[in-house]
C-alpha cells in the first residue's frame, strides 16, 4: 500500500506555482480541465489514442500525454513522469473502472485528491451495505439464497458494468430460468446480488464534503437514464405484455432532477451521516465529492442502494452549475470546480497534505 508519508513526501516535492490537474481523457474530463481553467491551474489529460484528438481539440485542455491504454498509468514511466509535472489526480468512474481501486492502493504512486480508501468502499456491495447500516440509513432487503425471494427482487452483477444483465423476478424458478440465459461470463453470474425491488422515485444527489471547513454541500441531482427500462415506460402496458420484453438497466445518459424542497433537509442529514461514519470506518473518511444512488418512497423515505465516492457522471449536466450549486456560489460551479476550488483553498492554507492521498 502507498502510505500516506510517501505522498506527502511527493507533495513536499512539488513545486506548488507549476501544479497541474491531471485525469484520464473520459468520464468527467471535460468540467474537470474546465474546473482547473477556472480556478487558474494548469490541466494535462491522459488520453488513448483514440480520445487523445477529441480532447486536444478543446479550448480548456492544456496538455495530453498518449498512452496505449488507461492501465498503463501504473507503469512507472508514466508514474515519474506526472510526479515531475507536480500532478494532481482526480480519480473519476472510468478511471477507478480501468486502472483498479486495488491498484491504485497498492501501486498508484502518484499524488491523488481524497481518501483513497474510499474507492474500495464504494467498488464493493457489502462493503457499501456496511456504510449504510453504519450510518442508520434504509436499504432495500437482500436475499441470501434465491430461496428466500418473496417479492419483486433486481438481480445485480458486481463491477461497473453499467447495469448489464440486470434482471427483475419475483420467485426462484423465474431466477433460475432468467439467470441461465443471461449473457454474462461464469464468473460474473455467480457474483449476483438479489435486492428487493425498491418501487418510487430515483434521486442520486451530487455532495461534496470539504474537510478543510467541515461542511457538507450539495452541487447537484440528477438520475440516470437506463436502457430499456426508461423507454419500455413509453409503450402502454397491453402492448408491453404482448411484445414480452424484461427490462435492463443499463446507462445511456442522465437527467436532471430536483428535490421536493421540504425533503432537503432530510437528505442532507443522509449527506451527513454518511460523511460522520466514513470517518470511524477508513480513516479520516471521505474527501470532495460523493453520490448516493437512492430512491424515495411514497412515505417519503430514502432507501439507499448504491454510494460512488468520487466524481459522478451525472454531474456532466451542471458544467455551468445547478439549481443547487446556485444557491451556494454566485458563479457556475460544476463539481470538477468544486474540486479545484478545493485543491487551492488548501494551498492557501497550507493544508494540501490534508485533501491529497
Ligand atoms: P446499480 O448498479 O446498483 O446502480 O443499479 C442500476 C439501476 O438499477 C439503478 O439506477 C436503478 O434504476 C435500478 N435499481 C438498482 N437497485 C434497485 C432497487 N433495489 N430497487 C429499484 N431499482 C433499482
Amino acid at each position: 500500500m502507498i502510505s500516506k508519508e510517501y505522498i506527502n513526501d511527493i507533495l513536499k516535492g512539488y513545486d506548488l506555482n507549476k501544479l497541474k490537474i491531471c485525469t484520464l481523457g473520459s468520464h468527467t474530463a471535460l468540467q474537470i480541465t474546465k474546473g482547473a481553467r477556472d480556478e487558474g491551474f494548469e490541466n494535462l489529460l491522459l488520453c488513448t489514442k483514440k480520445a487523445a484528438g477529441f480532447y486536444r481539440e478543446l479550448p480548456a485542455v492544456d496538455d495530453v500525454l498518449e498512452i496505449d491504454s488507461y492501465g498503463d498509468i501504473l507503469l512507472d514511466e508514466i508514474q515519474d513522469e506526472l510526479i515531475d509535472r507536480n500532478v494532481i489526480l482526480i480519480p473519476h468512474g472510468s478511471f477507478v473502472e480501468y486502472v483498479g481501486s486495488k491498484n491504485i492502493i497498492e501501486s498508484l504512486r502518484v499524488p491523488m485528491l481524497g481518501n483513497r480508501l474510499v474507492l474500495e468502499w464504494e467498488s464493493d456491495r457489502k462493503m457499501e451495505r456496511r456504510w449504510f447500516e453504519e450510518a442508520n440509513l434504509k436499504v432495500p432487503r437482500e436475499f441470501k439464497s434465491p430461496d428466500e425471494i418473496d417479492c419483486l427482487v433486481i438481480v445485480k452483477f458486481p463491477g461497473a458494468l453499467g447495469g448489464k444483465g440486470y434482471f427483475l423476478v419475483k420467485n426462484s424458478a423465474e431466477f433460475h430460468r432468467k439467470l441461465k440465459v443471461i449473457d454474462l461470463p461464469e464468473n460474473i453470474k455467480k457474483d449476483y446480488t438479489i435486492q428487493e425491488y425498491v418501487i418510487g422515485t430515483r434521486f442520486y444527489p451530487h455532495f461534496f464534503y470539504s474537510p478543510l471547513d467541515d461542511k457538507l454541500e450539495l452541487l447537484g441531482m440528477d438520475i440516470r437514464y437506463e436502457s430499456n427500462v426508461d423507454g419500455l415506460v413509453r409503450i402502454p402496458n397491453v402492448i408491453q405484455r404482448e411484445i414480452e420484453i424484461d427490462p435492463s438497466y443499463v446507462i445511456t445518459g442522465n437527467v436532471p432532477v430536483v428535490l421536493r424542497e421540504s425533503l432537503l433537509p432530510d437528505l442532507m442529514n443522509v449527506g451527513r451521516n454518511l460523511v460522520k461514519t466514513s470517518k470511524g470506518l477508513f480513516k479520516p473518511g471521505i474527501i470532495g465529492p460523493f453520490c448516493v444512488e437512492m430512491i424515495c418512497t411514497p412515505e417519503l423515505e430514502f432507501i439507499c442502494f448504491e454510494i460512488s465516492g468520487r466524481i459522478v457522471a451525472g454531474t456532466n449536466l451542471f458544467i455551468r452549475g445547478s439549481t443547487y450549486s446556485d444557491v451556494l456560489y454566485d458563479e457556475p460551479m460544476s463539481c470538477g470546480r468544486r474540486i479545484c476550488r478545493e485543491i487551492g483553498v488548501a494551498i492557501e492554507r497550507y493544508k494540501l497534505d490534508e485533501i491529497i492521498y
